[in-house]
């Protein structure tokens, strides 16, 4: 379908660096499981942008891929909540993030156990979503796997079936989000 030959497209300038084609292919399986519910120009779009930005190596790979993800799972209704309590609606800011409840949450809604967030973390996360790229390419090192580690978390939980490509970003340890 058309979402291959767009792959194929940039496929030269993905497939020669590994970074960009483990994204792509996390981008491209989760473009296909989005639109097994609803294809739209939209979500077409978005991907051929993120497969663009890919090719031309216009940021870190990894934030091409979770800014694609963020972007692409709100315009599906299911944005992740980044500021307000996303189960109660207390107001922000919060310090926990629980992909099974939504995203950040406060205090009394956050399970014992819960992976802490950090300012940084969470004002990256809200740079992803809304395609802040001055912010997102000034990021740390730390924060960017940080909030690597919560977007593959909350795109595993909220598309049910695992994204077998994103599996790797999973494995990647993440300690500096934990307290
Ligand atoms: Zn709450």
């Amino acid at each position: 379908m058309q979402q291959a030959e767009s792959l194929g497209a940039y496929g030269a300038d993905i497939a020669v660096h590994y970074d960009r084609y483990t994204a792509a292919s996390a981008m491209v399986e989760t473009a296909d499981r989005l639109n097994e519910a609803e294809a739209t120009p939209q979500q077409y779009l978005l991907l051929v942008g993120g497969l663009r930005a890919l090719a031309r190596g216009d940021h870190a790979a990894r934030s091409i891929l979770d800014s694609y993800l963020l972007r692409a799972m709100a315009m599906s209704g299911w944005a992740p909540g980044l500021f307000d309590c996303a189960r109660c609606g207390l107001p922000g800011p919060h310090s926990s993030f629980v992909a099974q409840l939504g995203g950040m949450v406060c205090r009394d809604c956050a399970p014992v156990g819960s992976v802490r967030v950090d300012g940084t973390t969470a004002d990256l996360l809200q740079a992803l979503i809304a395609g802040e790229w001055d912010v997102v390419d000034a990021a740390a090192p730390a924060a960017t796997a940080a909030s690597s580690g919560l977007v593959a978390a909350y795109a595993q939980w909220h598309l049910e079936r695992g994204i077998r490509a994103l599996e790797h970003v999973l494995n990647e340890p993440a300690e500096e989000s934990r307290r």
